[in-house]
Formats: C-alpha cells, sequence, structure tokens
C-alpha cells in the first residue's frame, strides 16, 4: 500500500506555515473583511494560507492540479493595495521572501477547476465565520487519486490537543488511506499519535455536533433526529472541518450536515481533509443516502446531499432517523 511519505511530508509543512500565518493574525488583529462575490467574509489569512500551501505543494508537486477556494483577482484591484501588503507582512514575518506577483501566482496555482487522476484540494481557512469570532476554523488539505482521498491534513489552531489539558491548544492532524489517522501539536517536534471515534453503540448516548451557521446545516431538523433517536445532549456547534476532527478524536460520536435548500451542492474543500480523518479513524461518512461522498466531479459533490458522519458503530441507526426526518419534508 502507498505510504505517500513525500506528500504527506510537504502537505504537513504546508499546513504548519499556514496554521502559523492565520494564528498570528487571529491573535494580533481584527481582520478587515473584504466582501467576495458571494458576500462572505474573505480575510488576509485566507489569501496568506493559500498562497503558503500553494508554493510549498506546487514547488514539490510541480503538475499536481490545486483545486482551491480562492483566486488572486481581488488581490489584483488596486483599492485593495493594503490588503495585499498585509498578506504580504504576514508571509515575510514567517521567512518566506515574496513579491506581489509571487503572491498572485501562489494563489492562483489553486485554479484548478476539473476533475483530473490526481489532484489537491484546499480550504486556506475553513470556517472564516469561526475565524472572524475567534472560534474554530481549519486548514484542510487533500490528496485526491482516481476519485478516491488518499492523504489528508487539517490544521486546527483552536482545537485542544489533549483531552486531559484543554487549555493546550493548536491541533494539526492528517490521514493516509489505510495507514490511520493521527494527532500531533503544530509546535514543537513531538511524534504524532494515533486518534481514533468513539465507541458508542446507544444513540441515546451519542453526541453530535454541527454548523454554528443555520444556513449550513438545518439545525429544525437536527433537533427531530435527536428526539427520533432518543438522543438528550444538546449538539455541539462548531464552525469548519474542526467538526471532523472532534469525531476522529472521539470527542463526539457524529457530525451532522442537513441540506438547508434545494440545489446547494457540497464543496469538496469543505470536506476532503476531514472525510478521510474520520474514515481512517475508524468511523464512516456518507451523504443522506448512504452513498459515500463522490470526489470526481470537480470542485462541487454533485452526486451527493447532506453529509452524515459517524464512529460507524452508529451510521445505519443515525441515516435511518435522518432520512426519516429529511424524506417527510421533500
Ligand atoms: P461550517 O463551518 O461547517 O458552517 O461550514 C463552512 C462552509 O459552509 C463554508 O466553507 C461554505 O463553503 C459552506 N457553505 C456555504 N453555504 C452553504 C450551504 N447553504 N449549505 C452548506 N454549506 C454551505
Ligand atoms: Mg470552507
Amino acid at each position: 500500500m502507498h505510504d505517500y511519505a513525500t506528500e504527506l511530508q510537504a502537505a504537513l509543512a504546508a499546513v504548519r506555515e499556514a496554521s502559523h500565518l492565520c494564528r498570528a493574525v487571529q491573535r494580533t488583529i481584527t481582520p478587515d473583511v473584504l466582501d467576495k462575490k458571494d458576500n462572505s467574509p474573505v480575510t488576509i489569512a485566507d489569501f496568506g494560507s493559500q498562497a503558503l500551501v500553494c508554493r510549498v505543494i506546487g514547488d514539490a508537486f510541480p503538475n499536481d492540479p490545486i483545486i482551491a477556494e480562492e483566486d488572486s483577482a481581488a488581490l489584483r484591484q488596486p483599492e485593495n493595495a493594503g490588503f495585499l501588503s498585509g498578506i504580504l507582512g504576514e508571509v515575510q514575518r514567517l521567512g518566506v521572501s515574496a513579491t506581489p506577483d509571487d503572491l498572485f501566482q501562489w494563489i492562483d496555482r489553486g485554479d484548478a477547476k476539473d476533475y483530473s487522476p490526481r489532484f489537491w484540494t484546499l480550504d486556506p481557512i475553513d470556517g472564516t465565520k469561526g475565524f472572524l469570532r475567534k472560534g474554530q476554523y481549519a486548514v484542510s488539505l487533500a490528496l485526491i487519486v482516481n476519485g478516491r482521498i488518499e492523504l489528508g491534513v487539517l490544521g486546527c489552531p483552536n482545537l485542544p490537543v489533549s483531552a486531559r489539558n484543554e487549555a493546550s491548544l493548536d491541533m494539526l492532524c492528517y490521514a493516509v488511506r489505510g495507514h490511520g489517522a493521527f494527532m500531533l501539536p503544530l509546535e514543537g517536534d513531538a511524534a504524532p499519535w494515533p486518534i481514533h471515534v468513539s465507541n458508542v453503540s446507544d444513540p441515546k448516548l451519542a453526541r453530535f455536533c454541527e454548523s454554528v451557521e443555520s444556513g449550513h446545516s438545518a439545525h429544525d431538523d437536527s433537533v427531530k433526529i435527536a428526539s427520533l433517536l432518543g438522543l438528550t445532549a444538546p449538539p455541539v456547534r462548531m464552525d469548519s472541518q474542526a467538526k471532523y476532527a472532534t469525531v476522529g478524536q472521539g470527542r463526539v460520536d457524529a457530525y451532522l450536515r442537513l441540506p438547508t435548500r434545494v440545489g446547494y451542492f457540497e464543496r469538496i474543500w469543505d470536506h476532503a481533509g476531514g472525510v478521510i480523518l474520520v474514515e481512517e479513524a475508524g468511523g464512516r461518512v456518507t451523504d443522506l443516502n448512504g452513498e459515500p461522498l463522490d470526489f470526481a466531479h470537480g470542485h462541487m459533490l454533485l452526486k451527493n446531499r447532506g453529509v452524515i458522519v459517524t464512529n460507524g458503530l452508529l451510521h445505519e441507526e443515525v441515516l435511518a432517523a435522518v432520512q426519516s426526518v429529511v424524506a417527510t419534508e421533500t
């Protein structure tokens, strides 16, 4: 079985560096917010993170396309010169020398759109809203080969690395297909340790998590699903793929992402890194129909609706409850 050792080394270095940039920006400034066409807030850190990750991955694997969330178009506008110099400053603070053109080129290495037999996908800051509210966010990078996620790395700078010490934040986690899921601190050179999903098999005892944003996952449906399952603990609300990491660590037992409207397709960069992490930690990920997520359709999950993530043991029961609630509504 391929261990993707070179890819993993590059991906860890890239996500680690980007996580440092994000953390510095989150801690030291109130990020200026720039409106993208879709009105989601984009910060200095989104662009800086994408530039750093694409620089490392593009240098190491120049033939691999990268499907990433941002592009440099807005940054090239003269009215955003202040933003641009802010990004350059953050990148340079990490010891990476860069001109504006370097930055544009690195960011636009992430402009692949179509499926190819081997490609990377990147969300430079997943959960921008969480980032802005000083909550959870993630840098998510994954490698997809022949439609299958083979490697994923999540930088979760605000997640605790240890259940025994909640104050110790800065978590990095990764998985390689067939080789398990691991966690390590963002700082220092501690050896990674394996992570595992929980062994809760009684839905009544299960704890699940969902988006903070009710526009990203239907909170009213999750209340009905919880009641059908007899589940009593309130959902843990958290931004970003930190939810996948939390299931992978066994701190919660499931993550529900329930469609809020017809016609929305999930973006691959919002899931790929997290999916392999949970699968390699022993869990299961499907859509609402019980089908695996299909990463062979460009930047969207065009063949899937909703996402159900569990420790595996709970999957069939959770899925049945989800289907009965969602089916009565459509
Ligand atoms: P979360 O932090 O889990 O709430 O997810 C954040 C991601 O939700 C963003 O990166 C967006 O790509 C994505 N998103 C935006 N609109 C929707 C929607 N209507 N349904 C599901 N996800 C969405
Ligand atoms: Mg995202």
